[in-house]
């Protein structure tokens, strides 16, 4: 199978921006005649040469569908997409394989367990869902649904002025008794915030809760060990971490999968169909319905070990200083708000008093900067702040000092022609 794999480069030691962003052929060009600043890497990462090389090798030398082929080029395809998962497995520190459900999505993994447990009744009328002020709307949405389904109640942590959770109120809602389910975000798309998910998640099961952690934001800048959290199911996006869209991750413990009961039906999920009665497939299959995304997979195991290969440990040490960099060299401007504790990770998020957050954005894109305005799916975030929405920078392994640099020139400039 090694010829599968377009070729890797040697293990690199240490950092080297330069070097990495030549990886990333998209960030080679000018916008408005400006070079461009991506700083929207929240919304979506770019791909390196590595993951667009190896889709594109997948669809020139063994596309093919995958599982029961008898051919050469479903044997290939079979191969690397198993293999795909044993990336993913070690990335996370997966007891088994078997643990690693491919998706969609951050999106399609909660719904997944969303549904799974309305239907196995352990959720009912009674019961509460926890979830935090902080959360996507991806991770709210759902959980109101099953709420709706279920007859349990959505309870929310709230959060303080700094954009931490309230450690305080969460102990209270678990110590109520009726928290059959905490998910929450381990990184704030919108603030940046870290939650203290080890400790969160000990809580909760403790006081007996099942515990699903939104790795969306996580999974690129911080290391993943879902055996050290010790939640019960965890969820990332592809896209997030230099992988195409369309492909993600619902990690979840075997014992819980193996006993929860299936959710999409079909193809792939089955042992035996018959008109009168199915039985189902082992894990990870029994969750996987129809064709999957062959070629996201295995570009998503791609990613991973171009991650692998800096270490994310470096890339997060390396995020940590531009976002430092870019909270000091933004404080400054007047009237502008910072929002998120310090040390936040991935995004920083902020307003210029008496300016409109889009307008500030379109003129910062004017200038070459791609950042993300608005209430980035966290409405009852921004409801709690007293704002529609704010502007976003979001930096990724690729980001330089330079970045930093342009992007508080440019929100200067901008606020200055906005006045
Ligand atoms: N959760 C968080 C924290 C996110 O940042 C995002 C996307 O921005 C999502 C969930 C949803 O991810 P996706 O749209 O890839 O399903």
């Amino acid at each position: 199978m090694g010829h599968l794999a377009p070729l890797r480069r040697p293990l690199r030691s240490m950092f080297e921006t330069e070097s990495l962003i030549s990886d990333f052929p998209i960030l080679d060009q000018s916008v408005n005649g400006r070079r461009l600043v991506y700083l929207d890497n929240a919304a979506t990462t770019q791909k390196p040469m590595t993951v667009l090389l190896t889709s594109r090798h997948y669809y020139e030398s063994y596309n093919a569908n995958i599982h029961r082929g008898t051919h050469q080029l479903a044997r290939m395809a079979t191969g690397a997409f198993e293999k795909a998962r044993q990336t993913v497995a070690r990335y996370l520190n997966a007891a088994s394989a078997d643990e690693v459900v491919f998706t969609a999505g951050t999106t399609a993994g909660i719904n997944l367990v969303s549904n799974i447990l309305a239907l196995s009744g352990r959720i009912g009328s009674g019961d509460e869902v926890l979830v935090s002020a902080l959360e996507h709307h991806s991770n709210i949405v759902p959980w109101q649904m099953l709420c709706q389904r279920t007859g349990a109640a959505l309870k929310v942590i709230p959060c303080h002025d700094d954009g931490t959770l309230d450690q305080q109120a969460f102990h209270e809602i678990l110590a109520g008794g009726r928290v059959k389910l905490l998910a929450f975000t381990s990184i704030s798309n919108a603030f940046g915030t870290i939650n203290p998910v080890v400790e969160m998640t000990r809580a909760a099961k403790s006081a007996g809760a099942l515990v699903l952690i939104d790795a969306a934001q996580s999974i690129a800048h911080l290391p993943t060990d879902v055996r050290a959290l010790g939640a019960d199911f965890l969820v990332f996006s592809g896209h997030k971490i230099y992988a195409p869209t369309g492909i993600g991750v619902l990690w979840g413990r075997a014992d819980l999968l193996n006993e929860l009961p299936p959710w999409q039906g079909g193809g792939e999920m089955i042992k035996e169909v018959s008109f009168e009665h199915t039985t189902y497939n082992d894990l990870p299959f029994k969750y996987e319905a129809g064709t999957p995304n062959i070629e996201g997979a295995i570009a998503l195991a791609a990613a991973i070990d171009y991650v692998d290969e800096i270490g994310v440990e470096a890339i997060h040490a390396h995020e940590m200083e531009l976002i430092e960099a870019a909270a000091g060299a933004l404080s400054p401007i007047p009237g502008i708000r910072l929002y998120g504790p310090a040390g936040r990770s991935g995004s920083l998020s902020f307003n210029i008093e008496g300016l409109h957050h889009y307008d500030l954005g379109t003129l910062m894109d004017q200038m070459g900067v791609a950042v993300r305005t608005g209430h980035h799916c966290c409405q009852p975030l921004m409801a709690r702040f007293g704002i529609t929405g704010t502007v976003r920078a979001s930096f990724a392994l690729y980001n330089t000092p330079q970045d930093v640099e342009a992007l508080a020139e440019v929100t200067a400039k901008a606020a200055a022609m906005l006045r």
